[in-house]
């Protein structure tokens, strides 16, 4: 269970401090950790694409940890987000690279327009 730790209970000795997002502790990226789960739309040499799990919509993850890719890097990633949206999904996307939670090592969400969590998007049979 990758995100486990979106779960965690609140036990006397494991209440995270607020706004501390590293519950890893160390420097264990959450992306990183993440490219060994097994359920994705799409991977390549360069990325990989998967549901995020806070948000429930596709996103795509570059395999380098660093936040700034190439421009040409960047726009392949989010020409193959908008490949497997368009293959497994019925909604209008936009795409959302603004890094919140990871802001060293880059991802973009495809997020319906207009929306941002894609909790209960129609798919594709
Ligand atoms: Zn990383
Ligand atoms: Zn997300």
């Amino acid at each position: 269970m990758q995100w486990a730790h979106m779960l965690q209970k609140c036990g006397p000795h494991s209440i995270p401090k607020s706004g501390d997002m590293n519950i890893f502790g160390g420097d264990a990226c959450e992306l990183c950790e993440a490219a060994r789960m097994s359920e994705w739309f799409f991977e390549d040499d360069e990325c990989w694409i998967a549901e995020c799990e806070s948000c429930g919509v596709p996103m795509v993850v570059w395999r380098t940890h660093d936040p700034h890719p190439p421009e040409d890097v960047k726009q392949r990633l989010h020409d193959k987000l908008e490949i497997v949206v368009d293959t497994h999904f019925e909604f209008e996307m936009r795409i959302d690279d603004n890094m919140r939670t990871i802001p060293d090592h880059y991802h973009a969400h495809a997020r319906p327009k207009g929306g941002f969590y894609g909790h209960g998007l129609r798919r594709k049979n």
